[in-house]
């Protein structure tokens, strides 16, 4: 039996199982095991040390419970690659159920901050394999082909990430291999094993053609900025994609080109292309943020586009932990082609500084993607979208989500809301509360800044104001 001051070494067969760490852990914490006293150790690691069996330890506390956001936290902090990831949870774990219940909203402290720390490079790195896998073809005789790609990721995702390559991929059979494991899927069943080397993947196939043609198609070297494009797609993943071995020469090439464009441009006002924009449903399958915004550009979905100038689509960091999500562009934002530019945006960035949060790592969107108006002598009057704009724009701001993993989202007025939380929400009532949405994402809703900027009394507006500030540090306090 262990006493009070002795180490308890704890083997965990399978160091990202989040239920067995959690097992583990709440055996611990009924035993009132500090700590400080437990080593953790995985199968993996080959040492000597004898491990205690935790079940069997005496009960000296009752079960408690723990806050939502400490297990979503923790689901995708056990997915880090530092081997001390267990015994942080556990001290968090251990600090929460005794007498530190608001630990999370402790943003300065230091368990606290390497957590969200490790847990955003595990959310960048599911999203950087999201968009970097490339599938190559195998056949085998006369079989069914089945596609095979190789990766690298940073930390222990692949368990975590299969699913989503399971809804993109559905109909074909295909193999992840990684150097810590692989996902199987024959179109009916995921299956995992031990990780493979970069040897046991193919090489090259007709698909490579493909992707070559279609990223010099989609690239356009008067938008060239080569730090943004390194920091979308991080140099460390180029060997495996295909599109890469083109970018030097693209880069080398961009000048010239692009004042062959400028050269060649009309001087009477741009066309609109007539040519049909790919299905909104189908943006889903685009890989980076960036295409998506240039899909965008082109969509045709209803006939907001006709009178706009432009598509105005979010902009903020691909990873960003925030996203604020508006209703629709208005005047200054169509014609500057970037949302929240105007008098409300202004607003918005007032307020987003009295709470000390810069904008800039924020994206911010809109729910429906062009400036809908009414021509009123030399002014445009703005008109609400339908609800059928509103879910033709549906697919765009499912691809921004899809793409950013925004942990916390803020819905800035009723359209916003309806898009997120459903027709029933009530703006009023139910502003600045916190809701759960899918894959453990935080909402709440407040008013749209242009709300306050409508108010005809100086001192509603000042309330109003003040209001739209309380809801807005929501996001400082305590999530
Ligand atoms: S409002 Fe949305 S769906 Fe309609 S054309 Fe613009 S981007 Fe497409």
């Amino acid at each position: 039996m262990s006493g009070a001051h002795d180490l308890v070494a704890v083997r965990l067969h399978d160091g990202v199982d989040f239920d067995e760490w959690r097992q583990r852990a709440r055996e611990l914490l009924r035993a009132g095991v500090a700590p400080e006293r437990v080593s953790w150790r995985c199968d993996a690691d080959d040492d000597l040390f004898a491990t205690t069996d935790v079940a069997s330890l005496p009960t000296v506390a009752a079960g408690t419970t723990v806050p939502r956001d400490f297990l979503s936290l923790a689901e995708r902090v056990l997915a880090h690659r530092d081997a001390r990831r267990h015994a942080l949870l556990y001290r968090l774990l251990w600090r929460l159920t005794h007498g530190e219940p608001q630990l999370l909203r402790i943003v300065t402290d230091d368990d606290v901050m390497r957590a969200r720390a490790w847990e955003k490079s595990v959310r960048r790195d599911l999203h950087k394999m999201k968009a970097f896998v490339r599938f190559r073809e195998v056949r085998y005789d006369d079989r069914a082909s089945v596609f095979v790609a190789w990766f690298e990721p940073e930390h222990f995702i692949v368990e975590r990430v299969a699913p989503f390559f399971v809804r993109r991929f559905a109909g074909m059979h295909w193999s992840i291999l990684t150097p810590d494991r692989a996902a199987h899927w024959d179109g009916e069943s995921l299956r995992f094993d031990a990780g493979a080397s970069r040897e046991q993947a193919p090489d090259g196939d007709a698909l490579e053609a493909l992707w070559r043609q279609y990223y010099t198609s989609i690239f356009n070297p008067a938008r060239l900025k080569v730090k943004a494009m390194k920091s979308e797609m991080p140099m460390k993943y180029w060997k495996n994609l295909p599109e890469a071995s083109l970018i030097p020469q693209l880069i080398r090439e961009a000048q010239p080109r692009a004042q062959a464009m400028v050269q060649a441009a009309p001087t009477t006002p741009r066309k609109r292309m007539t040519t049909p924009a790919p299905p909104a449903q189908d943006v889903a399958t685009a890989d980076s943020l960036q295409q998506i915004r240039r899909q965008a550009q082109d969509c045709r979905q209803c006939e907001l586009y006709r009178p706009a100038t432009q598509t105005v689509f979010g902009e903020g960091p691909a990873d960003a932990e925030i996203m604020l999500i508006g209703e629709q562009p208005g005047d200054h934002e169509d014609l500057a082609g970037r949302p929240f530019i105007g008098p409300a945006g202004r607003l918005l960035n007032q307020a987003l500084e009295e709470i000390g949060l810069d904008r800039k790592q924020l994206y911010v969107t809109n729910t429906v993607k062009h400036f809908k108006f009414e021509p009123q002598g030399k002014f445009r009057l703005h008109k609400r979208a339908s609800a059928s704009e509103q879910g033709a724009c549906r697919a765009w701001l499912e691809a921004e989500l899809a793409r950013v993993q925004p942990r916390r989202i803020v819905c800035l007025g009723g359209m916003a809301a309806s898009a997120m939380f459903g027709s029933e929400f009530r703006l009023l009532q139910e502003r600045g509360q916190w809701r759960t949405l899918a894959e453990g994402r935080q909402a709440f809703a407040t008013v749209h800044p242009s709300y306050l900027l409508r108010l005809p009394d100086e001192r509603d507006r000042e309330q109003a104001y003040r209001h739209f500030v309380r809801d807005l540090s929501l996001l400082v306090q305590n999530r």
